[in-house]
């Protein structure tokens, strides 16, 4: 606790992130979509929100699932979370090698052909059992069963054999957060037709993530939601589509002005001396650069100081941005580049928009050497 306290202290920009909004989000969506059972994405550090402080959070609610990409996020989550009466899935594809680590650590890894599975009970130890999950390629082309024989031959194994254990049966959606219906009512349709031909029961189905939990909750089985987006507050279909609920916003980006200076006129600013000023003109720097996230070509987004918008000039750097600002500012002044300052907020969206990317690139480039404040 104290070293979290004393690396903010030498490093003035920061990522708050509030867990009790993560929690409410939590609560909204299986509101809104009726569901029972919640697996939280927290993957790629939580989409960089913080995967431990995530899962503490939503298993002090109740959630028990969780899924990750790999195994080692998995293993720093089993290894920091004290408690371990919840379900780790591994979304992505795993060397079947490691099964002996995934029995350990009590993961479901997602697999999605049968010759892994036919190595996998030659390297489960004696008297052990690793749970599975069926992935299943409707239409997203990652991985996953890609037939109605497939799907089959692959649950009966399973179903055969006493070293594996089915915990779930899943697909993911290419299509969920954009405007293409025909593409999704496709891999609903192929989904639906090969579990039905499988006869596989639908306690096992999750289909939903995000996009689907929002705007599909009707068109498919929606008693078990697999998101991420929705957990950290943000819009997973931005720009294109509007979110029919409220959530809460999760994350805050800011620094303090490091050095106030008065360009004067003809003077410029950062590399390539792309800006210069036309007038007399105070700006200050701030210490955060593409190197934590703050991207190159943010140059000219807004930044919020004392409640106004004043904007980034000249080229980001690796550590510094320079912004300008309406008169001159103490050092140390506070500087929102995401977050509510007074009236005025700048929201993720809006900073991936301005990057011409999704929320989700712009939450999980932020570096390592940001601190995460969790409040
Ligand atoms: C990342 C991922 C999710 C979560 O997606 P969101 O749109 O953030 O909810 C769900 N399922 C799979 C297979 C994923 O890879």
């Amino acid at each position: 606790m104290n070293k979290k306290v004393d690396i903010l202290r030498t490093r003035p920009s920061w990522i708050t992130v509030d867990p009790e909004a993560i929690q409410e989000n939590a609560r909204i969506i299986m509101q809104y979509t009726g569901a029972k059972r919640l697996i939280a994405v927290v993957k790629a550090n939580a989409y960089g929100f913080g995967a431990v402080a995530t899962v503490k959070a939503l298993y002090e609610i109740g959630v028990r699932d969780f899924a990750v990409a790999t195994v080692a996020e998995a293993a720093i989550i089993r290894q920091e979370v004290t408690f371990d009466d919840f379900q780790i899935l591994l979304l992505g594809v795993q060397d079947v090698s490691f099964v002996d680590i995934m029995v350990a650590y009590h993961l479901s890894p997602a697999v999605g052909d049968l010759s892994w599975l036919q190595q996998a009970v030659q390297l489960i130890p004696d008297g052990k059992v690793l749970e599975v999950q069926l992935a299943i390629d409707t239409g997203m082309g990652r991985m996953g069963a890609h037939s109605q024989s497939q799907v089959k031959e692959m649950y009966e194994f399973i179903q055969s054999s006493d070293k594996l254990k089915l915990v779930g049966v899943f697909t993911h959606f290419a299509t969920a957060d954009d405007n293409n219906q025909n593409y999704y009512d496709h891999q609903v349709e192929n989904f639906y037709e090969w579990v039905h031909g499988a006869n596989i029961p639908d306690k096992y189905w999750h289909l939903a993530n995000s996009g689907s939990a929002l705007w599909h909750k009707k068109e498919i089985n929606i008693h078990m939601i697999r998101v991420g987006s929705v957990l950290y507050g943000f819009n997973p279909g931005a720009p294109e589509r509007d979110m029919p609920i409220k959530l809460k916003s999760v994350l805050s980006l800011r620094s303090r002005i490091g050095f106030v200076h008065e360009l004067q006129v003809g003077e410029s600013v950062s590399y390539g001396a792309t800006y210069t000023a036309q007038k007399p003109q105070w700006v200050a720097t701030l210490p955060i650069g593409y190197a934590d996230g703050y991207l190159r070509r943010m140059t000219g987004m807004r930044v919020l100081v004392a409640g106004h918008v004043e904007h980034v000039i000249g080229r980001v750097t690796m550590d510094q941005i320079v912004i300008s600002l309406d008169k001159k500012y103490p050092v140390n002044t506070e500087v929102t580049l995401i977050g509510q300052d007074g009236d005025e907020e700048i929201t993720i969206e809006e900073f991936a928009e301005y990057a011409k990317t999704i929320p989700h690139e712009i939450s999980t480039t932020f570096s390592s050497r940001l601190p995460r404040i969790y409040n």
